[in-house]
């Protein structure tokens, strides 16, 4: 017999099969019992009938606890009552792995219950869908990029300096000597971009978020391309293209996650519609001050509800172009013609997710760079290497980072971006 997983059943109907799952949830009346089985794949129903079965059989069924792991046998069928579509008529079942008292109940649970208990709550059909989500935006991602002809890097997690500012480092021990977990692989991208061209990173980045805010952990997942001989606007025309191509894969292969999450379809289909609009930073103060934001002035970050207002004003993701060289690391390049602002982009998310991309272009030239490291208190030492890409063949570059959960947590429509992360890590919140 053929041991298939759930997802698949469509193209085994009328067949007999074998499935491994665990039991979500069950229902039973005297004669009948409901089983809602999840393997992994997908969630689906498995119908005993007791005059089919035989007393003993439907007797195990009936008294399934919750997350009881089993082997059951039977024919795919259609199920047009149900949104999957098929269920399984259930003739044989081997319990594997008895549960008791399993904690997470059909019933309402509060945040602080569901996180000490994440490894268990990863079950539920929502979490399921978000984290099929996220597989297709990082199945999407490696598409995309690979289609372009980028070479994925892997920039060290372990570092020696902190070019993004101290405040928001893990910092940790390295033989005797400080070392900080990664905030960003940006300036081993730049040499790699000197090296191949058009690369890309895809791992884990470190920050000390020390607010709780619904946007933030302290470890999440960046998408980092570096590219050699692109300007700016080469790059943000990637940029859009990168977000509504996700967008696009997950429309078309994730619909069902979707609809657990009862994300509106016809929203995300706007996101993919190019181009996003583009304002500058003045004209986005402006915007704001003008419709009663009395508390940004140029020269301040925007925060959450000045990003909220301004991408739901244009109602798409909207990319905020050159902000003030003060508030802006030390790497980007400056505008040719006014000395306050470099050539950097932020993309803002509509609906309340906030900034998904954070890109610029990269200062060329070695006088500049050294000023710009002396005048951040950086130590120069640390940065010799980084110097010296200035000195061999120095070209334009550009790149930008995105972040893996926001975008999860945008495009499946959540509140929180602690579920966009399998075990999320949060201020105050290292376990499980
Ligand atoms: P924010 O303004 O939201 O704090 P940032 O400007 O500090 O973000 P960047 O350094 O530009 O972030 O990093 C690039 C991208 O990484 C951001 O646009 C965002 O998508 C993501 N990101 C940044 N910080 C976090 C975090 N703490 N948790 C999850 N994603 C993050
Ligand atoms: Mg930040
Ligand atoms: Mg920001
Ligand atoms: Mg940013």
């Amino acid at each position: 017999m053929k041991t298939i997983n759930i997802i698949d059943s469509k193209n085994h109907v009328g067949e007999t099969v074998q499935i491994g799952a665990w039991v979500a949830n069950k229902r039973s009346s005297g004669k009948i019992a409901f089983l809602q089985l999840r393997d992994g794949s997908a969630f689906f129903q498995g119908v005993l009938v007791k005059n089919e079965v035989g007393e003993e059989l439907f007797d195990v069924a009936k008294n399934l606890s919750q997350e009881t792991s089993v082997l059951v046998t039977g024919e795919i069928r259609e199920d047009t009552r149900s949104k999957f579509g098929y269920e399984i008529g259930i003739t044989g079942l081997e319990v594997i792995g008895e549960s008791q008292n399993y904690p997470i109940t059909p019933k309402e649970h509060g945040t602080d219950f569901l996180m000490d208990h994440r490894h268990l709550w990863l079950r539920s059909s929502k979490q399921h869908a978000v984290m099929q989500v996220r597989n297709e935006l990082i199945r999407a991602t490696y598409e995309f990029f690979n289609d372009r002809d980028f070479i994925k890097i892997d920039p060290p997690i372990l570092t020696s300096s902190a070019p993004e500012g101290t405040t928001e480092l893990f910092e940790t021990d390295y033989f005797g000597d400080p070392a900080y977990l990664s905030q960003t692989g940006q300036l081993y991208l730049e040499a790699a971009a000197m090296a191949f061209g058009k690369v890309f990173s895809f791992g884990p980045t470190f920050r000390a978020e020390k607010s709780k805010t619904r946007r933030h952990l302290t470890e999440f997942w960046m998408m980092e391309p570096e590219m050699a001989f692109v300007h700016q606007d080469e790059s943000l025309e990637i940029q859009e293209q990168y977000v509504a191509f996700m967008i696009e894969n997950v429309l078309e292969n994730c619909a069902y996650a979707l609809d657990v999450l009862e994300r509106d379809t016809e929203i995300l289909k706007k996101y993919t519609q190019l181009p996003f609009p583009r304002i500058s930073y003045d004209e986005a103060v402006e915007l704001l001050q003008q419709n009663g934001f009395d508390d940004i002035t140029w020269g301040d970050d925007f925060g959450s509800p000045h990003e909220t207002f301004i991408a739901n004003h244009f109602e798409k993701p909207v990319f905020i172009l050159n902000y003030p060289k003060s508030m802006s690391p030390f790497y980007m390049k400056p505008h040719p013609t006014r000395d306050d602002v470099v050539i950097r982009a932020d993309l803002i998310a509509p609906e309340g997710y906030g900034e998904i991309i954070g890109g610029s272009e990269r200062a060329v030239g070695f006088d500049y760079l050294l000023e710009q490291i002396e005048k951040d208190g950086l130590d120069r030492k640390d940065y010799e290497w980084y110097l010296d890409l200035q000195k061999y063949g120095a070209v334009p570059h550009s790149g930008f980072g995105l972040g893996l959960e926001r975008t999860v947590t945008w495009v499946c429509g959540i509140e929180h971006i602690r579920e966009a992360s399998p075990f999320p890590r949060l201020l105050h919140r290292i376990y499980p």
